[in-house]
């Protein structure tokens, strides 16, 4: 049984460059928000493949020590983060393993939905898995393919894969990067500037990862591509038949960093843009704008701007809260959130107050912030969130919970503004939802607000794995 349904992922690649481990390193700090389980990098030096994987935050994972062994210049790297499952070493990527070509290692970012069918025929035919992950069935593909040439074996391994995958691969002298057909999760190629490194190239989960190693963005590695890097260049190839894009939306609502240039627009710019969408749709007097940070910023400040109301933080955020803290067992009310924001006074006192959120999944967080407004003086709350209901579980690689926990899948707005026991509760309508691209929807995947899996569950892996997924989730 995989475990791989509820997480989350960044990937990061180098090639030719004499510091590549270290720039991967720099790279997969800045994609932290995207997996905060397991870190790991797999470095070439032309000979062998060195592989460092643990437990743990970037930072803890990779001492000077460790970016020292991995030597060589190209590396991948990889952060991962899953709630459901084991969350266990062996599940970390990169995953390394040796085949009758050589030492080959794989990272991805994405959920493949027949993966289990898949597993069970390579398993009936011999081949012995490591982990619970998706991701080792791709490996084992390319370990079993008939084909002579490594981009043969990849291309015949991709092609029966379905679902979600931005991948990296290296071997001791090449690195490939690919996106499944309809580009669900991205992937961006950068460039380091020319003359200063070499002609390095960089491939990555999100542009913030290029803009600290500063490199320069090169475009998207397009849905259904696939691109070698090797000793002679970089080479493109599109061995799959066209399939409609469905490009993730919840990149832009909250899971990509403001910072990020997505799919050819900035996160931050698109964000501002739903919070002045969201303000033309569920205005309502009030005295103040307040984001839940940092997740609701940029939208409230478009929200802000839209209504003509002052933006204040009445929420602060705590940076600093680690994994452990000694938490108390009764005498604190709403510890979990308390510890990470806090309620000023000084803002809220007799205030009628907008707090804007991203989005909201169980509807604990938002019933917490609420309270913690009203404590802190706020005469009313009207929450505005930035997207429509969340109704449906994301398969394709975003971390969400199971749709019996998804609050909105089974209560109405009113039923919702009721439980999280605000004046007044709006959500972003699904067409204002696409105010940034003048209401085209075509391209994107919505599922986790609309139901409308772009992968259909005629799928047989994809209708199994789903059921025994769910099923598994209920107990
Ligand atoms: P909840 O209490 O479950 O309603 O959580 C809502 C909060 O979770 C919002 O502030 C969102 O910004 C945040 N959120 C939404 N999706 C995710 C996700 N996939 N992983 C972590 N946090 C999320």
């Amino acid at each position: 049984m995989f475990d791989k349904f509820r997480e989350e992922c960044a990937v990061m690649g180098v090639y030719g460059h004499p510091e590549a481990a270290n720039m991967v390193y720099l790279g997969l700090y800045a994609l932290q928000h995207r997996g905060q389980e397991s870190s790991g990098i797999v470095s070439s030096d032309g000979k062998i493949l060195i592989s460092h994987r643990q437990m743990g935050l970037v930072a803890d994972v990779f001492k000077e020590d460790v970016i020292k062994r991995l030597e060589g210049p190209s590396a991948i790297g990889h952060n991962r983060y899953s709630t459901t499952g084991q969350s266990h070493l062996r599940n970390a990527q990169p995953f390394v393993v040796e085949y009758s070509q050589g030492p080959i290692a794989i990272a991805h970012n994405g959920n493949l939905v027949n993966a289990q069918v898949l597993r069970e025929e390579l398993e009936t035919s011999g081949s012995i898995f490591q982990s619970t992950s998706d991701t080792e069935v791709i490996i084992h593909l390319i370990a079993t393919s008939k084909e002579s040439s490594l981009m043969g074996r990849v291309v015949e391994a991709l092609s029966r894969v379905r679902g979600a995958y931005s991948l990296l691969f290296i071997t001791l002298d090449r690195m490939i990067a690919a996106r499944d057909p309809m580009g669900f999760r991205p992937l961006v190629l950068g460039k380091f500037k020319a003359g200063k490194n070499r002609d390095g190239f960089v491939v990555a989960s999100e542009t913030c990862a290029l803009d600290l190693i500063e490199a320069d963005y090169v475009r998207e590695v397009e849905p259904g591509e696939i691109i070698t890097f090797g000793p002679k260049g970089m080479e493109s190839l599109r061995p799959f038949p066209a399939a409609p894009h469905a490009k993730c939306i919840f990149e832009y609502i909250y899971f990509s960093r403001p910072d990020s240039n997505l799919y050819g627009r900035s996160v931050y710019q698109v964000r501002k843009e739903l919070g002045r969408q969201l303000a033309r749709e569920n205005g309502v007097p009030a005295d103040l704008v307040t984001p839940v940070p940092d997740s609701g910023v940029p939208a409230a400040i478009g929200y802000a701007e839209e209504s003509g109301l002052p933006l204040e933080f009445g929420l602060i955020r705590n940076h600093y809260v680690g994994r452990t803290f000694i938490e108390p067992q009764q005498s604190i009310r709403h510890f979990g959130v308390k510890i990470k924001l806090n309620a000023q006074r000084a803002v809220l006192q007799g205030k009628r107050v907008v707090v804007v959120d991203d989005s909201i999944v169980r509807g604990t967080t938002s019933r917490k912030i609420v309270r913690m407004l009203r404590d802190a003086g706020a005469k009313e709350v009207h929450m505005r969130i930035s997207s429509p209901p969340t109704i449906s579980p994301c398969y394709y690689g975003i971390d969400t919970p199971t749709r019996s926990e998804l609050i909105a899948s089974s209560s109405s707005v009113e039923e919702i503004r009721k439980f999280v026991d605000a004046d007044s509760l709006a959500y972003l309508s699904h067409d204002g939802m696409y105010v940034f691209v003048k209401g085209k929807t075509e391209g994107f995947c919505d599922a986790c607000f609309s139901g409308n899996y772009p992968v259909h569950f005629e799928d047989e892996g994809h209708t199994r794995q789903l059921h025994l997924f769910d099923a598994l989730q209920q107990r």
